[in-house]
């Protein structure tokens, strides 16, 4: 089971001044950045998936600046990606059309022609057919009844390009891996999907839609499919937001996945944002939030308004940076520190004058928080060369250079989490809907 990173530019500046929170003397964005890949060895995950939508054109723009756009598709992904090294080669770069960068268009605004000349021209190892997301998800029809007319209109635009892009993509050689995208409303529609790419001749199936779903739908689905396809089919899960839970999902027995979660949730969760794998599996620490005062828009607005003064803010800011930074070295102790977190985190509160209810409320949360990350210092644990290099900034909640490098932590941790999981039996016979799911019939 392979994980296959989605990237968006996630890079950080290897320089980095942390203590000044600036960039390093003159750094050039993307040239003097660095991937996850190139700071940490081994590399993270076993590939590299890049969206179309990412890389953007001029009809839909992506991520990417359309000078980077263009020079992706001259010099081809793996320089761009900058995974040329020799320990790199064997590394798949997978490409998908980003078909949630125009969901709400009637049909796909690419031809299978077209996205296959952008696979080419980019040297991908693996590229995925031209779907079309279908949202309308109904986990209790049964085969290829119900679904509306938009849905079955999209399962039928998915298909049809697929087979087109199948034989087109053939011109490619053995280099390439076409892989055929399944989309439906229902798991009985995703299999029907499924099974008919397989009739066509796909080997390597991706499993599309599973986004928005739940646990359990996706279950359903997968559960379906699984019950059409044969075991030689290799499986790949699109879009897979419930990385975490892959354990559960690793019945199934998919060949790869791709997801950028471990990356996004250290910034972007309330809670779980630095991740430790324990002999029970997956766990998580929340960041130490100390928000830049003179850059956070909630505090400007309070400055403004006149409810907080900036001297205070970047009083208790330094405090607070001061105070958790002595905690690493050891010469201050861990109550001073949670407390000085408290005092400027819960400066974010709706009413930050001293004893407001609210500020009182958020003060709380932060303590609790914080007291578990601070006093369990899982960062001085971590030998992975973000950890090590950086201490406990890789645990500080600010800026983009500290909260992309817990991500690349986080993904690292999570890589060696699915190699362990590999390394369990998971037998094939032993396939079965799990009881929380339920028993629906598929
Ligand atoms: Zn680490």
């Amino acid at each position: 089971m392979k994980f296959i990173f989605a990237d968006s530019l996630d890079v950080v500046d290897p320089n980095y001044d942390f203590a000044s929170d600036s960039f390093a003397p003159g750094r050039k964005a993307y040239w003097g950045d660095r991937y996850p890949h190139e700071m940490m060895n081994p590399a993270p995950y076993d590939g590299v998936l890049v969206s179309r939508g990412i890389v953007g054109d001029h009809r839909f723009p992506g991520k990417y600046s359309s000078a980077q756009s263009m020079r992706f598709r001259r010099v081809g992904a793996r320089q761009f990606l900058r995974l040329e090294a020799p320990r790199f080669a064997s590394m798949p770069i997978f490409g998908d059309s980003g078909a949630f960068s125009y969901v709400q268009e009637e049909k796909p605004p690419y031809t299978p022609t077209e996205l296959l000349e952008f696979y080419a021209d980019a040297g991908f190892t693996h590229g995925c057919s031209l779907d079309h997301i279908i949202f309308d998800f109904d986990r209790e029809t049964h085969g290829l009844v119900a679904g509306s007319d938009h849905a079955r209109r999209r399962f039928d635009i998915t298909l049809e390009n697929a087979r087109e892009f199948l034989s087109l993509a053939r011109d490619l050689g053995p280099s390439f891996s076409p892989i055929g995208v399944a989309q439906g409303w229902s798991p009985s529609s995703v299999a029907e999907s499924a099974a008919r790419l397989e009739k066509m001749g796909y080997t390597y199936i991706a499993i599309g839609g599973l986004v928005p779903l739940r646990a359990e739908d996706v279950h359903r689905c997968l559960h379906a499919v699984r019950g059409r396809l044969s075991w030689d089919t290799r499986i790949h899960l699109l879009g897979f937001a419930k990385a975490e839970q892959i354990d559960d999902f690793a019945r199934y027995a998919p060949t790869s996945f791709d997801s950028t979660s471990p990356l996004i949730r250290a910034f972007k969760d309330s809670k779980s944002n630095y991740y430790v794998e324990t002999e029970t599996g997956l766990e998580y620490y929340a960041a130490v939030r100390i928000p830049q005062a003179i850059e956070n828009p909630r505090f400007m607005r309070a400055v403004k308004v006149g409810s907080l003064d900036s001297d205070t803010l970047l009083r208790l800011e330094r405090h607070a940076l001061e105070s958790v930074r002595g905690y690493d070295r050891g010469t201050v102790q861990l109550d001073t520190a949670v407390e000085s977190v408290c005092e400027y985190g819960s400066l974010l509160a709706d009413d930050p004058s001293a004893g407001s209810r609210s500020r009182l409320k958020l003060a709380a949360e932060i303590r609790i928080a914080t007291a578990r990350t601070l006093k369990d210092r899982p960062w001085a644990r971590c030998p992975c060369e973000i950890c090590k290099q950086v201490s406990v900034e890789v645990v500080i909640f600010r800026s983009s250079n500290r909260n992309k490098r817990r991500g690349f932590h986080n993904l690292g941790v999570f890589f060696e989490h699915v190699q362990r999981l590999l390394g369990k039996e998971i037998a094939r016979d032993s396939f079965q809907i799990p009881r929380r799911a339920g028993a629906a019939e598929c």
